[in-house]
């Protein structure tokens, strides 16, 4: 039986919650004191899309603590066929970077099927970025947008199906 394989990426700056959210979706696991994996490249997940009425296996790609710009190697985008844009609540700086994380992705993998992510939406009483703001960049950047928290487990499955149906579609 043919199996639908969908490598995902997940980008942002370090510290917004993508390696939470890779295993949050790959095994419905937070865990709070979690060390980075070195030498573990990805993380698989089958995921039954509703809409598509078939199993996805998803390869969730994390960047390791790679996030800055010129460590991220092509391997990295490499055959990826939908993007998360993560940023954090608490983060502003995470936020404005968001622009320069999408010029990257678009430059090793053009057209890719993403999402932008606001993250940790459990800590908005100390939000640095505003609604409105968020929701002009994602106009701007013409991407669905979605607020989750991985701690919480908020919205983190939707967005991935989501994701994941627009990358089949391609
Ligand atoms: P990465 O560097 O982008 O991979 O981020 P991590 O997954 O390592 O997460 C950074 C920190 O944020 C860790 O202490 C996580 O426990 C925490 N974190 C991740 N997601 C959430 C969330 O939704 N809410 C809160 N409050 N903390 C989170």
């Amino acid at each position: 039986e043919f199996d639908t394989e969908v490598k995902v990426i997940v980008v942002g700056n370090g510290g917004v919650g993508k390696t939470s959210m890779i295993r949050r979706v790959a095994r419905g696991l937070f865990t709070d004191n979690y060390r980075k994996t070195i030498g573990v490249d990805f993380l698989e997940k089958s995921m039954y899309i509703e809409s598509l009425g078939e199993e996805v296996r998803l390869m969730l790609w994390d960047t390791a603590g790679q996030e800055e710009f010129d460590a991220v190697t092509r391997t990295y985008y490499r055959g990826a066929g939908a993007c998360v844009y993560a940023f954090s609540t608490t983060d502003r700086d995470s936020f404005e970077a968001i622009r320069s994380w999408r010029a990257k992705v678009e430059a090793e993998a053009p057209g890719i099927a993403a999402v932008l992510v606001q993250n940790k939406v459990d800590l908005l009483d100390s939000s640095v970025v505003t609604p409105d703001e968020a929701e002009a960049l994602a106009q701007e950047l013409r991407l669905k947008f979605y607020r989750i928290s991985v701690k919480d487990d908020v919205n983190v499955r939707p967005m991935f199906e989501y994701l994941v149906e627009a990358a089949v579609a391609k």
